[in-house]
């Protein structure tokens, strides 16, 4: 089957690896890979190594970087913070928003996702926004709900008619970090209804949408999730770690 969408490999490195791993990481990595035209791969680095990152990747420009945060504000008194501009000037071209850890371990609200999504868009940025329900919400039969309710907050600020690019990432909460990811069946009712909710929403860009698939994936369960309907992409983060495994995923 072709597919319309390219498959996209998202690393999210969480709070692992700094500038002088990463650069070995980089080495291990490209060295492993073949390169694929067939596909995009994306590297989320904590802030303070996308530099490093963005020089070991200056050869090959099909590897994107994004950030895994950003202010929703421009600029300003924001100690601490990165804006998608600072982002973007250290190599990033993704900003991920509403990562489950933003939203549950520091207390990101939906309606600040929005105002991230559309802060993203204004510096160029293509957000890359996260949604998905925690255990209890899946054991209540609210997984769409919240799901749906995550999606409309997230892109109510951006101007979706403009807005060039925009990628979702479906991430159960108890799947992330677990070693439980969801079955593929799953995933694709969850896909399917996002899918839909983007087609009311962007009309035919969202064919183009990639929505992707994250939670305890591994070299073992990629290939079956990747192949699943409507699932475009995955967004690993403890398997993408290691630079040798990840390469091993990056190319199922
Ligand atoms: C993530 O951090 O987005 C993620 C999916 O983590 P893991 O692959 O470790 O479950």
């Amino acid at each position: 089957m072709r597919r319309i969408r390219r498959p996209v490999f998202a690393a999210n490195w969480k709070m692992h690896h700094g500038a002088m791993d990463a650069r070995e990481y980089m080495h291990t990595f490209l060295g492993a890979f073949t390169r694929h035209s067939d596909r995009t791969l994306i590297f989320f680095p904590p802030a303070a190594t996308l530099l490093a990152c963005s020089e070991a990747l200056k050869q090959r420009s099909e590897i994107l970087l994004g950030v895994q945060n950003i202010h929703w504000e421009d600029k300003g008194a924001f100690t601490g913070e990165t804006s998608a501009s600072i982002a973007r000037d250290a190599g990033a071209h993704v900003a991920l928003v509403g990562h489950s850890e933003r939203r549950h371990v520091f207390g990101e609200t939906d309606e600040e996702t929005g105002r991230k999504v559309a802060a993203a868009a204004r510096a160029g940025l293509t957000p890359l926004l996260c949604v998905g329900e925690t255990l209890a919400e899946r054991e209540r039969g609210a997984t769409e709900e919240v799901v749906l309710r995550q999606l409309a907050a997230g892109l109510a600020v951006v101007d979706t008619a403009h807005a060039t690019e925009l990628a979702i990432a479906y991430e159960p909460v108890w799947a992330i970090g677990t070693g439980k990811n969801a079955t593929p069946e799953d995933a694709s009712v969850v896909h399917a209804a996002i899918r839909r909710y983007l087609a009311e929403r962007l009309g035919e860009r969202a064919k183009h949408t990639a929505i992707l698939y994250g939670g305890s994936v591994n070299r073992s369960n990629a290939a079956v999730l990747l192949a699943a309907s409507d699932v475009d992409g995955l967004l690993v983060g403890g398997a993408s770690l290691d630079a040798v495994g990840w390469s091993k995923i990056a190319s199922t």
